[in-house]
């Protein structure tokens, strides 16, 4: 375990009533809040009790600062050990891990997996198993074909207005499912050279309209360093929209600071794409960071991934939507997994897929009712799909199905 040894001495208050001071009150020490009054930076009952029993010199203050969450981010299997109860299988998986994706658990997430069976969803989100050392003929290191639409570092132009900009290969966890396991968590890093390089593309490119920086995750790099790229983005005339792709308030919701918001509220409009995969991630502190979020007036949206036994049913879903509708996040995208090396156990079948679909469609919100995408194989872009509404289909009109399965028909003349 990486815990700081050189930490202040631990606070322990009532379990039930914990908080901090955060840096948007300078000078203040420790504060005690209800459940009920969630402050700014929060510590749950769950995460204190973790954190009492495996950070023991860690401050409450320390534990909601992001960089020590990184700093102490759990990357190897006596790491792990310390936590929690392995199995054979994810024991073999870890310590054949090498030149895959690697493991990285922040704290914070540690802290909601700890005491978890070996199927736990949260938990096998972040630690692998034997199954993802297996590669099937349909699966490829880089499935989209990014690498051949990448003109200059950095950047994927596929689609005609928007482009993708990977700024960073690191992110705070590292999701055993991840399209870019190719090269997230790898020690590639852009220069200098290569941001100007990639600034230069979007600006000589005035088709571009729409810029999604994603990476690896962009929100574990320094407020300075993301002001920098947000900002050269910004000031290209003909970029309308930026978007941030990240997965930190699920992860790390102590990266949702003050400082970060009031910095990304000068480059608006800007939009975040977040990435969830399960309702049980939906915390008090995510819940709080992606409050932050919409308070300052960014848009955000949330991207999943149809996974086994992860949330590949009807039930699991829809209470992901709900929750995500509470905190103000529109459920966007439901994809079906990628064909990365070693996803066969994560993968579906594209018919559960509409099945869920047919299953949110008509019984709740259309606002939580993602759409359901196929990202083509082979770099074809997002196809998306919808169960079978429509019966029959001619000059003169078209018969529909509803939710109910009742017939519909609407003339065509
Ligand atoms: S946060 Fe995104 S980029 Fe990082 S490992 Fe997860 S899916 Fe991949």
């Amino acid at each position: 375990m990486n815990a700081n040894k050189n930490e202040a001495t631990a606070v322990r208050g009532d379990s039930r009533l914990v908080g901090s001071s955060s840096e948007e009150e300078p000078g203040a020490k420790t504060m005690i809040f209800s459940q009920n009054e969630i402050p700014i930076q929060l510590v749950s009952n769950r995460s204190s009790e973790f954190m009492h029993r495996y950070f023991p010199l860690t401050t409450i203050d320390s534990w909601n600062d992001w960089k020590w969450q990184m700093r102490n981010a759990i990357t190897s299997i006596d790491e792990l050990k310390k936590i929690m109860k392995l199995s054979e299988k994810e024991i073999m998986a870890i310590n054949n891990l090498k030149g895959r994706l690697p493991m990285r658990i922040t704290p914070y997430f540690a802290s909601l997996i700890f005491d978890t069976g070996y199927s736990h969803p949260l938990r096998r989100n972040v630690i692998p198993v034997v199954e993802e050392l297996l590669q099937s003929s349909s699966e490829q290191s880089d499935p989209l074909h990014e690498k051949s639409s990448s003109p200059v570092k950095g950047i994927v132009h596929r689609y005609p207005d928007r482009i993708l900009f990977t700024v960073t290969q690191v992110c705070s966890n590292y999701c055993r499912y991840c399209t870019r396991s190719h090269s997230v968590g790898k020690l590639d890093k852009l220069g200098k050279q290569d941001f100007e390089k990639a600034f230069n593309y979007i600006a000589t490119h005035k088709e571009v309209r729409d810029v999604l920086i994603s990476g690896g995750d962009p929100l574990t790099l320094s407020d300075a360093l993301l002001e920098y790229i947000v900002s050269n983005i910004r000031s290209i005339a003909h970029v309308e929209i930026i978007r941030i792709g990240t997965r930190t308030p699920v992860v790390l919701p102590q990266r949702i600071t003050d400082n970060l918001v009031n910095m990304l509220k000068k480059y608006q409009p800007l939009y975040f794409s977040l990435h969830f995969s399960h309702p049980a991630e939906v915390t008090d502190e995510c819940a709080k960071a992606c409050n932050k979020l919409a308070d300052a007036g960014f848009p955000l949206g949330s991207q999943t991934v149809l996974l086994k036994g992860i949330n590949d049913n009807v039930p699991v879903m829809k209470e992901l939507m709900h929750k995500l509708l509470m905190i103000r996040v529109r459920p966007y995208y439901l994809y079906q997994c990628d064909l990365i090396p070693g996803s066969g156990h994560f993968r579906t079948t594209v018919k559960k897929g509409l099945e869920i679909m047919k299953g949110l469609r008509g019984f709740t919100s259309g606002y939580a009712v993602p759409t359901f995408v196929v990202d083509a194989p082979g770099g074809g872009g997002k196809i998306p799909l919808i169960p079978n509404y429509v019966v029959e289909h001619n000059s003169e009109k078209i018969v529909l199905r509803n939710y109910k399965g009742v017939l519909c028909e609407y003339p065509e003349k």
